[in-house]
């Protein structure tokens, strides 16, 4: 039999005393939800070592293995990334949990209301935590409401929750079927269920998850999960992804242009460009809203450059 083209060395299972802590341990999340480490197989070492399979063993150093992941990381180069996989038992409300299973590349198992009982518990809002409808675009919320109204809104909540739940069991005790019954608890029940899923796929998850663009409530899961278990778990990777996927900052070929003639002091072409393109056209008043020019003009305060029609 010939010899294996990729070198092979004597394996031990890969372990990271820093995850083996938490496992088992239910980290907080909103008033009664968690995230729950139940296993995980491999580590930044094992991404390391897939990549070499592609690449061959000619980086070894540990400084070397960072730069690798970096490189992986910067030019989408995923699959050494799905080497590593990651087991977690949630406890999350129903609304919250409805995004969450958008993500298909995970294998899930919920906790049925058709077999068992639901559980007795729903998510409240605190007074002071209601949130108001924002402006900038129909889905998100942005301050908070004030306190009274608050008081008033989570004083009617309770008194849903309660009811809803009341009308719940006395359905189940009349013996009703409990795929029946179910059917009008409010979405803030919490459900529970396993969900496994790799380092690449949780990565994008992740990015889309712990935006600012995403609901808050899931946005509390997304960075339990990603700062309390994945920067333990792969910090050299956690760290290229922050830096390449979160914290960068991608720019399409119109932006580039604008930032390149902001740059060069040319403000008059770069308003002549959008004002061609329909980006910026004026009012009255000012300009019209147009979201990919509210974009542009985010992208271009993180980058300390000033926006001259703004002015
Ligand atoms: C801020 C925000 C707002 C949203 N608003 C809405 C909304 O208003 N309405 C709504 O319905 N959804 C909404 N979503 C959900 C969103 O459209 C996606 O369904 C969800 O984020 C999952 O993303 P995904 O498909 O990329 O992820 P995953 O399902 O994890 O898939 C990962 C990647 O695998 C590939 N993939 C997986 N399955 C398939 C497939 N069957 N075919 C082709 N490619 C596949 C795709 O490349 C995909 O990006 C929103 C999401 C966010 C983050």
């Amino acid at each position: 039999m010939s010899e294996p083209a990729v070198v092979t060395e004597t394996l031990a299972r890969v372990s990271v005393a820093g995850l083996d802590e938490i496992l088992g341990v239910r980290l907080p999340v909103l008033d009664d939800g968690f995230v729950r480490l139940v296993d995980y197989m491999g580590s930044d070492e094992s991404i390391v070592q897939a990549a070499r399979v592609s690449y061959g063993s000619g980086t070894k150093r540990v400084s070397e293995d960072r730069a690798l992941i970096r490189y992986l990381m910067r030019h989408h180069h995923s699959t050494p990334f799905e080497m590593c996989e990651i087991k977690l038992h949630v406890r999350v409300p129903m609304d919250c949990w409805r995004q969450w299973i958008r993500h298909r590349t995970a294998s899930v198992n919920e906790y049925s209301t058709r077999y068992s009982l639901a559980i007795d518990n729903a998510q409240t809002t605190g007074a002071s935590e209601w949130r108001r409808q924002t402006i900038a675009n129909r889905q998100g919320s942005d301050e908070l409401l004030d306190a009274e109204i608050g008081s008033y809104l989570s004083q009617r909540e309770h008194q849903l929750t309660v009811l809803a739940r009341e009308v719940y069991e006395e359905r189940i005790a009349a013996d009703v079927a409990r795929e029946q019954a179910r059917k009008d608890l409010p979405l803030s029940t919490y459900t529970e269920a396993y969900w496994k899923i790799d380092l690449h796929n949780l990565f994008h998850f992740l990015r889309l998850r712990m935006d600012s663009h995403a609901q808050d409530e899931i946005r509390q899961f997304a960075t339990t999960i990603g700062h309390k278990i994945v920067a333990k778990w792969c910090p050299i990777a956690w760290d290229a992804f922050i830096d390449y996927h979160v914290e960068s900052l991608e720019l399409s070929k119109i932006e580039r242009r604008v930032v390149s003639l902001l740059s060069d002091g040319n403000s008059d072409a770069a308003i002549a460009e959008l004002e061609s393109l329909g980006l910026l056209s004026r009012t009255a008043t000012g300009f019209s809203r147009n979201r990919e020019r509210i974009e542009l003009e985010a992208k271009l305060r993180k980058l300390s450059i000033a926006i001259p029609w703004a002015e």
